[in-house]
């Protein structure tokens, strides 16, 4: 790529970004809960399905998040933001590098 295709390939990806206020980092798992007492369903084995989000810290540190099912399609549509913007950034990166020999 040339010093102007590469920038033209920076600008597409610009266009490309998601939203970058709506993201979230982590991962979206599907558990059970089970009632000590009292519930029904949970003595027929079945429990309650919640959703929670799980997010990684340096050092191995987790922090874990109940998400209400009302709001699962949204975390679902911002783990997806997230790790767009995150691959679309890298790949800015990597077209900085080659304008960055192009300079030298
Ligand atoms: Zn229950």
């Amino acid at each position: 790529m040339n010093e102007d295709q590469v920038r033209k390939a920076r600008k597409q990806l610009l266009r490309e970004l998601p939203d970058p206020t709506e993201i979230l980092r982590g991962s979206l798992l599907d558990r059970r809960i089970f009632h000590r007492r009292g519930c029904r369903k949970c003595r027929r084995g079945e429990g309650h399905r919640v959703w929670v989000l799980t997010v990684g810290y340096p050092g191995g540190r987790t922090r874990q998040f109940t998400v209400p099912a009302e709001h699962k399609g949204q975390v679902q549509r911002w783990l997806r933001n997230y790790r767009k913007l995150r691959a679309k950034l890298e790949a800015i990166c990597e077209l900085n590098h080659e304008l960055l020999r192009a300079d030298l």
